[in-house]
């Protein structure tokens, strides 16, 4: 064994169980991440990750697919749209159709017809915030069958073991999730606990050449929780980090803070994702901070309550003012909604007809693809904090900006108009 192999082994902790120092480095990386420009203003950049099943430009937004499926889209008309990459929950995945028949389907990219990058959970978040019954142990996750009442437990071999079997590019460990919001021993206990729950998670997993675990940084709104459980989990040989625990109900001051604290320890030479993000001014703001990926339920689940995303806001298309309003949702979009449908149309049908919520995730999602196609554009041009003043002089036209987004671009340099 030559020395370098062995300096390269040495270097991680606690990965890689079971495989010799050779097989580790002969290891092929399921993803690679290239930063193609940085901002020299900010802490954004812009990359590419080349993953098993297709490239991702960087910063990225996911869409949620729940049941292998984004409600009311064909895996077809996402690639028309532009994306890339998007996310599945385990959770739903792993109840139906379950882990065997996802197996024998060769995997969910199959088993739905999806040929792009996918991303999926580790179902710990869905289960504890859909079962009022979840109970947290060192063992994992304890649970009530929604469908039979039976006892399960969610441990974190089982959620790589179910993530194995849907054969996602990238997939999550399990981690211990308490509200953001919460405070004390429990947050400090969740945080422990999920770094030695993401050591089990990777000796768990069973592909490493063809998908990667991030880890998450937990630590509640605790800076030094945070950082500690962040130095942590850097020490672990894997290909890219998540911040997870926020945007559940805490004030945007601690959102922020925790982001900017996070970004400034996770490796830059690595993608870092940021939990359940996805309103466009958070999205922005966060890019500044150096998030590269974001998934968030918010554009989809808007649609199907007649809501249309614009960059002032959100359009709620059943309002009656809508009723003889002739124009598109938006005229500078270029979606097949706002090529075909007057906004007259749509206040007839949303909510009312099925076919509005396809017409309007159609629209919202590809509002969403082209704000993170601008926000990455402008980065690679250098004029990223010009962008980020217009934009949100656009969104706060009366210049009445929120104090969390002042001091958040403040922090990297921004000032806004
Ligand atoms: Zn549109």
């Amino acid at each position: 064994m030559s020395r370098f192999l062995y300096k390269s082994y040495s270097t991680t902790v606690n990965v890689g169980l079971g495989r010799s120092p050779v097989e580790m480095a002969n290891r092929k990386t399921p993803l690679v991440f290239e930063v193609l420009a940085e901002c020299e203003t900010t802490k954004a950049r812009t990359g590419r990750m080349t993953l098993v099943h297709h490239h991702v430009d960087t910063p990225v937004f996911m869409p949620v697919g729940t049941q292998g499926t984004l409600k009311g889209l064909l895996p077809q008309q996402l690639e028309q749209l532009d994306c890339q990459i998007i996310l599945g929950n385990t959770y739903h995945l792993g109840n139906r159709p379950g882990a065997d028949i996802l197996r024998k389907a060769g995997g969910l990219h199959k088993f739905m017809n999806w040929k792009r990058a996918l991303l999926t959970d580790s179902g710990g978040f869905q289960m504890v915030s859909l079962l009022e019954l979840a109970e947290i142990t060192e063992e994992g996750v304890k649970f009530k069958s929604p469908y039979n009442e039976s006892e399960c437990m969610l441990t974190p071999e089982h959620s790589i073991q179910i993530q194995n079997a849907i054969g996602a590019d990238i997939i999550m460990q399990l981690d211990d999730v308490v509200k953001s919001t919460l405070t004390g021993q429990r947050v400090e206990e969740a945080m422990h606990r999920t770094i030695r729950w993401v050591d089990r998670c990777l000796s768990a997993h069973e592909r490493p050449d063809e998908q990667s675990i991030f880890p998450i940084v937990q630590g509640g709104l605790d800076p030094e929780l945070r950082s500690e459980c962040a130095r942590q989990l850097i020490k672990r040989d894997v290909n890219g980090y998540a911040v997870g625990g926020l945007s559940g109900g805490e004030s945007k001051d601690d959102f922020w803070r925790m982001v900017h604290l996070s970004t400034n320890i996770l490796p830059k030479n690595k993608p870092r994702y940021l939990m359940g993000v996805g309103f466009a001014v958070d999205l922005i703001v966060c890019s500044a901070l150096g998030i590269d990926m974001y998934d968030c339920v918010f554009p989809t689940r808007t649609a199907r309550f007649g809501c249309a995303l614009v960059k002032t806001g959100q359009l709620s298309l059943r309002q009656a003012r809508y009723k003889k309003d002739s124009r598109p949702i938006d005229e500078s979009c270029e979606c097949s909604t706002c090529k075909t449908y007057t906004r007259a149309y749509l206040h007839q049908i949303a909510t009312v007809e099925t076919v509005s919520c396809h017409l309007l995730t159609v629209h919202n999602i590809a509002f969403q693809m082209r704000l993170m196609r601008d926000i990455r554009h402008s980065i690679k041009e250098q004029r990223f904090p010009k962008f980020i003043q217009d934009y949100m002089s656009t969104v706060y036209p009366n210049k009445d900006y929120p104090t969390w987004i002042i001091n958040a671009l403040g922090t990297v340099n921004v000032t806004l108009l």
